[in-house]
């Protein structure tokens, strides 16, 4: 951390509340990090304000994942001190201050991924809070950045992992777990407060209590081992949809298809496969790539054959060859996955990747993404055309003219929209059946029949 300026005096007691303006990037991940620092500073009795104009300080959550995401952070830093002219900078790119500090030497303080205590401290000396006891206005289950009728889970941090186009571990760290009771505790209040769809996320979501060798611990009257079967089959029983994002392929996810088939868990996986040439694979070094994925996928479909299935892929991996692209177009063909993100491969400064073979032209990456999703677009048409005619349980999540949901097959921002005409005007967050009237390439539109 580099330590913040004590520029400002202490505020007098009778001082307004302190305002805050939050900008938070990145993934849902962060999201999570920057509801943790804003529930805090809630709880001091920070607001939060609309504008930078007129806040007192701005706190910019940032994302250094992509050399692109790094861009879009320095400019909303740069938008920042533009408007307001106090702020400080936390996140992934507060791994490497420098970077920040070189074009903006005038940023209050700078701290990296997941330091709250260094934030506040950052905060607490730039802006002192105004002490008021009876301000603790905050809700239990913490101010959240989603929508009320959804809201992320982290159930752990870092990750064990070293795939080597990813610089993720060197700036959050080895994997670290929360305690089963600490994440279902978390879940039940949110479901209390209204939250209908959970969405479970970390680095690894697969690895969940392996650092913690599986611990067990006290929950209500029972002891759940921090185990992601175990722990899905406990928030399955809280009554909101349970989505899980982020699971390797590992041997053990074999175990939470049945959940799925009983209704316990959403039918929804998403695997980041990122490839399917054993060789790019071993490059890459991604965790479980020698599982046998083309007959795990047959047969978690054999077992809930209303499973979707999501992930996504790198093209132009360095020294990817055209066979090994198109081994993966034939791999796609016979995945046929409902719903497939593609990037082009991005060298971010740090990954070992970078020196594993010659750099693929960006022509030609650009070329390989464009093929890769016109032959998923035909894939995915195909799969979303076989719900016309079904009724699909739909959570919405806006209502105006036409109502818009998702079904248990899409993901908020990632997937597809359910678009509902409705008799009677729908709320948000109700949970609707829908009759599938009508298929795009990722949208499905339809009437709801039942409420
Ligand atoms: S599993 Fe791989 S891609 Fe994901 S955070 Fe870990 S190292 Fe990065």
């Amino acid at each position: 951390m580099i330590a913040p300026r004590p520029d400002t005096p202490p505020r007098a007691p009778d001082a307004e509340a302190p305002k805050v303006s939050f900008v938070s990037l990145g993934c849902p991940k962060a999201l999570v990090d920057s509801e943790r620092i804003i529930t805090r500073l809630r709880a001091e009795g920070y607001e939060l304000a609309r504008r930078h104009q007129g806040a007192d300080l701005v706190i910019v959550n940032t994302c250094g994942f992509l050399d692109s995401a790094q861009q879009e952070s320095l400019a909303a830093i740069g938008d920042a001190l533009a408007e307001n002219g106090r702020v400080i900078v936390t996140g992934c790119m507060g791994a490497e201050p420098e970077k920040i500090t070189a074009r903006f030497p005038q940023v209050l303080a700078i701290t990296g991924p997941q330091q709250y205590e260094s934030v506040l401290d950052a905060v607490h000396r730039a802006l002192p809070p105004r002490h008021d006891p009876f301000l603790d206005l905050v809700p239990p289950q913490g101010i959240k950045l989603t929508p009320r009728h959804y809201a992320y889970l982290k159930i752990s941090e870092g990750c064990n992992n070293r795939c080597t186009f990813c610089i993720i571990p060197s700036l959050r760290g080895r994997l670290v777990s929360r305690p089963v009771a600490d994440v279902l505790r978390e879940a039940e209040q949110l479901v209390a407060a209204g939250v209908r769809e959970l969405l479970v996320i970390s680095q690894d979501t697969s690895a969940y209590g392996v650092d913690i060798k599986h611990a067990a611990s006290r929950y209500g009257d029972e002891t759940v081992a921090a185990r992601l079967t175990d722990l899905a089959r406990e928030l399955g029983k809280m009554g909101a949809w349970v989505r899980l994002h982020y699971v390797y392929p590992y041997p053990h996810v074999d175990d939470l298809i049945p959940l799925m088939a009983q209704g316990l868990v959403l039918p929804y996986l998403d695997v980041p496969f990122q490839h399917a040439s054993p060789e790019v694979l071993r490059r890459m070094r991604r965790p479980a790539a020698q599982e046998k994925t083309l007959a795990r996928i047959r047969r978690w479909r054999e077992i809930c054959p209303d499973i979707t299935i999501r992930s996504t892929f790198i093209v132009g991996f360095p020294g990817e060859t055209d066979a090994e692209f198109d081994f993966l177009l034939d791999w796609l063909d016979q995945a046929a996955l409902d719903r497939v993100g593609c990037f082009t491969y991005e060298p971010v400064a740090g990954a070992a990747a970078n020196a594993l073979g010659a750099p693929v032209p960006d022509a030609l990456k650009e070329e390989r993404r464009r093929r890769f999703m016109q032959r998923q677009q035909a894939i995915s048409t195909r799969l979303l055309k076989r719900k016309v005619g079904t009724r699909q349980k739909v959570i919405i999540d806006a209502v105006g003219r036409a109502a818009r949901g998702r079904s248990q097959a899409d993901a908020p921002e990632i997937d597809g929209t359910v678009h509902v005409a409705s008799r009677r005007p729908l709320r948000i967050g109700e949970i609707a059946t829908v009759k599938i009237e009508r298929a795009d390439a990722y949208d499905l539109h339809g009437t709801a029949v039942g409420f």
